[in-house]
C-alpha cells in the first residue's frame, strides 16, 4: 500500500509506470501475509518489485513501449516473471521504456518520456528509464530491466542506482521481447549491491526454453559481499578516459578507484585497443538482429493492425509504418541494409569479426586483472530533448557499456558521486560468471 500510494501521488511527474497492477498487487500481498502466517517462507515473500514492460506478463498488458503492442496481453509469463512469482514477490506493475529498448534517454517510448527524479528537466537514461526512475523515486524497492548495449548500467548511472547486467546466458530470455538476441540480457536496478544480489538470486535460473541459457551451477550472490579487496587487481583501460569523457566525471571515477587502492587493491593501467570500434560494430549487429526479430510484427498475428487495408501488402506496410516510431524504423532500415546480399560481407560479417577482436581484448586483460573499472557514461544526465535530433550523439552515450555486451560479460554500475548535482556511475566489468566478485567489490565500496 505504501508503494502504491507513492506511485499514485508522485508518478504523474516521472511517468515511470505504463501499467499499475493495483488490485493484483494487493491480492499478492494478502496471499504473502497468509503464507507467512501459515509458516511458509520464500526468498522475496511480500517484497514489492516492478517489471520493465519488455517482460511478458500473463493477463497483464506488455507494451514494450510501442504502439505496436499497446493492447498486447500475453498468454504466458516470461521465465524471470515466473521466477519472481515463485519467490513470493508482489508485482506493482509494468515500467516505461524506450520503444523496443532502442534508446538511451527513454524519449522514444510511445507512452511518453520518463523524467529523472534527481532533476525532472533531465532524462533518466534508457532504455530502462522507467525502471531506474521508479527505483530512484522509491516507487518500488527494486525493478527488473534489460541491457542490450547499456540499458541497465547507463540509467543506473544517471539515477544514482546500482544496476547489474549479468553474463550473457546466465538469465533466461524466454518471454523477454527480443531486440538483439545475441546481446540482450535481463538484470536488475536497485539501491545497493546487497539488494541487487538478493534480486539476482531469483532472477538467475537455467531454462531449457531459452537455447542460450547456460546450465551452470546456481550461486548465492550474497555469499561474497564480505570480500576482501586487498590483493585484488583492478585494470583501468586508458581508452575509457579519452577525449569524450567529461573531466568532472573522470575525476569522480578516479577518486572511486583511489578508494579501492586505499582498501588494498592493486591498480593497473591496461589497454583495450579495439574499444573505439565497439559502437560502430554494435550499430551494425544490433540493428541487423532487430530487423529479423521485429519482422514478426506484421499486423496479422498480433499487435497493431491498420484500418481498412486494401490488400496484404498494404496491411503489412501501413501496420508497421503507423505503429513503429522513428528510431525503430531507422534500426530496421539499417539492419535490413546491412544484411542484404552484396552488403552482408562489408557490414555484418565485418562487424562480427570486430566483435571477436573486442572479446579477445577482454580475454587478454583478464589474464592479468580481476576486474576492470572505468566510467559508466561520458557525462551526467542531459536535458530532455537535448539529443533528440542527433542519433549519433545519442549512440555515443553507450560508448563505455556496449563492448561488455559484445563480449557477453557481466557489468555493474554503482554511484560514485555527483557532478552538476547529478549522480554519476563507476562501471565494474568482470570475466564471465564473475557476478559475485563484482557485487562483493561494489558492496565494499558502498
Ligand atoms: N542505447 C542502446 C541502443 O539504443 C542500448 C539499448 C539497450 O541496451 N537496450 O541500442
Amino acid at each position: 500500500e505504501h508503494f502504491l500510494q507513492r506511485i499514485k501521488r508522485l508518478d504523474g511527474e516521472f511517468n515511470s509506470f505504463v501499467t499499475v497492477t493495483e488490485q493484483e498487487a494487493l491480492a499478492q500481498a494478502k496471499a504473502a501475509d497468509a503464507a507467512r502466517a501459515a509458516g511458509k517462507d520464500t526468498p522475496l515473500l511480500g517484497v514489492p518489485i516492478a517489471h520493465k514492460d519488455i517482460f511478458c506478463t500473463q493477463g497483464v498488458r506488455t507494451s514494450c513501449g510501442s504502439r505496436m503492442l499497446e493492447n498486447f496481453v500475453p498468454p504466458y509469463d516470461a521465465t524471470i516473471v515466473d521466477n519472481y512469482q515463485q519467490a513470493g514477490a508482489v508485482v506493482l506493475g509494468k515500467l516505461n521504456m524506450d520503444e523496443f529498448a532502442m534508446g538511451s534517454s527513454n524519449e522514444t517510448s510511445y507512452f511518453g518520456a520518463v523524467k529523472n527524479p534527481w532533476d525532472t528537466r533531465c532524462v533518466p537514461g534508457g532504455s530502462s528509464g522507467g525502471s531506474a526512475a521508479a527505483v530512484a523515486a522509491r516507487l518500488t524497492p527494486g525493478a527488473t530491466a534489460s541491457d542490450t548495449g547499456g540499458s541497465i548500467r547507463q540509467p543506473a548511472s544517471h539515477c544514482g542506482l546500482t544496476g547489474l547486467k549479468p553474463t550473457y546466458g546466465r538469465v533466461s530470455r524466454y518471454g523477454m521481447i527480443a531486440f538483439a538476441s545475441s546481446l540482450d540480457q535481463a538484470g536488475v536496478l536497485t539501491h545497493s549491491a546487497l539488494d541487487a544480489a538478493i534480486m539476482l538470486n531469483t532472477l538467475v535460473s537455467f531454462d531449457p526454453l531459452d537455447s542460450t541459457s547456460v546450465d551452470a551451477p546456481l550461486e548465492d550472490y550474497t555469499a561474497d559481499l564480505g570480500r576482501d579487496v586487498a590483493g585484488m587487481t583492478i585494470g583501468v583501460p586508458q581508452e575509457y578516459f579519452g577525449d569524450g569523457l567529461n573531466v568532472e566525471v573522470a575525476a569522480k571515477v578516479q577518486e572511486a578507484i583511489d578508494e579501492f587502492a586505499k582498501m588494498g587493491a592493486n591498480i593497473k593501467e591496461i589497454s583495450l585497443p579495439h574499444s573505439e570500434l565497439a559502437v560502430p560494430a554494435y550499430y551494425v549487429i544490433a540493428p541487423a538482429e532487430c530487423s529479423a526479430n521485429l519482422s514478426r510484427f506484421d499486423g496479422v498475428r498480433y499487435g497493431y493492425r491498420c484500418d481498412n487495408p486494401k490488400d496484404l501488402e498494404d496491411l503489412y506496410k501501413r501496420s508497421r509504418s503507423e505503429a513503429f516510431g522513428d528510431e525503430v524504423i531507422r534500426r530496421i532500415l539499417v539492419g535490413t541494409y546491412a544484411l542484404s546480399a552484396g552488403y552482408f560481407d562489408a557490414y555484418y560479417k565485418k562487424a562480427q569479426q570486430v566483435r571477436r577482436l573486442i572479446k579477445q581484448d577482454f580475454d587478454q586483460a583478464f589474464a592479468d586483472v580481476d576486474v576492470i573499472m572505468g566510467p559508466t557514461c561520458p557525462s551526467p544526465a542531459f536535458k530532455l530533448g537535448a539529443k533528440g535530433t542527433d542519433p549519433v550523439a545519442m549512440y555515443l552515450e553507450d560508448i563505455y557499456t556496449i563492448a561488455t555486451n559484445l563480449a557477453g560479460l557481466p557489468g555493474l554500475s554503482i554511484p560514485c558521486g555527483l557532478v552538476e548535482n547529478k549522480p554519476v556511475g563507476l562501471q565494474l566489468i568482470g570475466p564471465a560468471f564473475a557476478e559475485q566478485r563484482l557485487l562483493g567489490l561494489a558492496h565494499q565500496f558502498q
